[in-house]
């Protein structure tokens, strides 16, 4: 991420409203980047000030007048409400905002946990995409952040019982940006993650059962694309946000390496 696009989300990023990848992407940026760090620290007091419990907005009569007309309420409650004064404190607007985004975070969490099990795959999928949430939730992307195959390869040596396959595609837009230990289908895996545009993708490997090589298989939950193959004796995963036909042209070029 460069100044420009850190500017243009930064005011997104400071109300949450980026989504996981942009996110950690603004974080990266704003580490290394001190002149952003200032713009972000200049937002954040206008922000406070706005804040400010004492600053208050006064609803007109007007406004409320035509906001209760709009409701469905019997004429004698309405008679009632039009009595007393409203006054709405700046705060309790992003509160309302945060309860209900924590409302649909904690359905969404709900939702993938009540999914249902019908294939091991389905199951598989879905411990996947946790993974991946998980990974961006958490910051721990990464146990080796580097864009060097060679450095990220090595580093899975002696840590698990398998060499992954790791290749870096940044000329066709699919930039290697590290690994990390991950723990999936009972077991250690390899975590390699890359970086699409302002997207992340997790491409978890670990050793195939069945050895043989399956055509790539796509499932989508939750927002989040997820192609699964297996080849050359590793089962492979990769989850990200990117549009299903992205992530399958990432599919395809790590499918082109064997
Ligand atoms: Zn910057």
């Amino acid at each position: 991420m460069n100044c420009q696009e850190c500017h243009d989300y930064i005011d997104p990023y400071i109300d949450n409203e980026l989504d996981i990848s942009s996110t950690i992407l603004v974080k990266q940026h704003l580490r290394d980047c001190p002149e952003c760090q200032q713009l972000l620290e200049s937002r954040k007091a206008v922000g406070a000030l706005l804040d400010n419990p004492q600053i208050r907005f006064e609803v007109p009569d007007s406004l409320l007048g035509r906001v209760q007309s709009a409701l469905p309420v019997p004429r004698s409650a309405v008679k009632q409400r039009s009595s007393s004064r409203f006054v709405l404190p700046w705060f309790t607007i992003p509160l309302a905002l945060a309860a209900t985004i924590a409302v649909m975070l904690g359905l969404a969490f709900l939702n993938q946990e009540g999914v249902f099990d019908r294939s091991q795959g389905n199951a598989l999928a879905q411990e996947a995409i946790s993974s991946h949430v998980r990974s961006l939730l958490a910051t721990h992307l990464f146990d080796v952040p580097s864009t060097d195959q060679h450095t990220v390869k090595p580093w899975f040596d002696g840590k698990l019982k398998f060499s992954p396959p790791v290749h870096d595609f940044a000329e066709r837009g699919f930039r290697l940006t590290g690994g990390r230990l991950d723990y999936l289908n009972g077991r250690e895996v390899a975590a390699l993650v890359y970086q699409r545009r302002l997207h992340i993708i997790n491409l978890f490997i670990w050793p195939s059962e069945s050895g043989r090589n399956t055509a790539a298989e796509n499932l989508t939950k939750d927002g989040y694309n997820v192609w699964h193959w297996d080849r050359d004796g590793f089962a492979f995963w990769a989850v990200s946000d990117v549009n299903a036909e992205d992530l399958r042209a990432f599919a395809d070029l790590e499918m082109q390496q064997s």
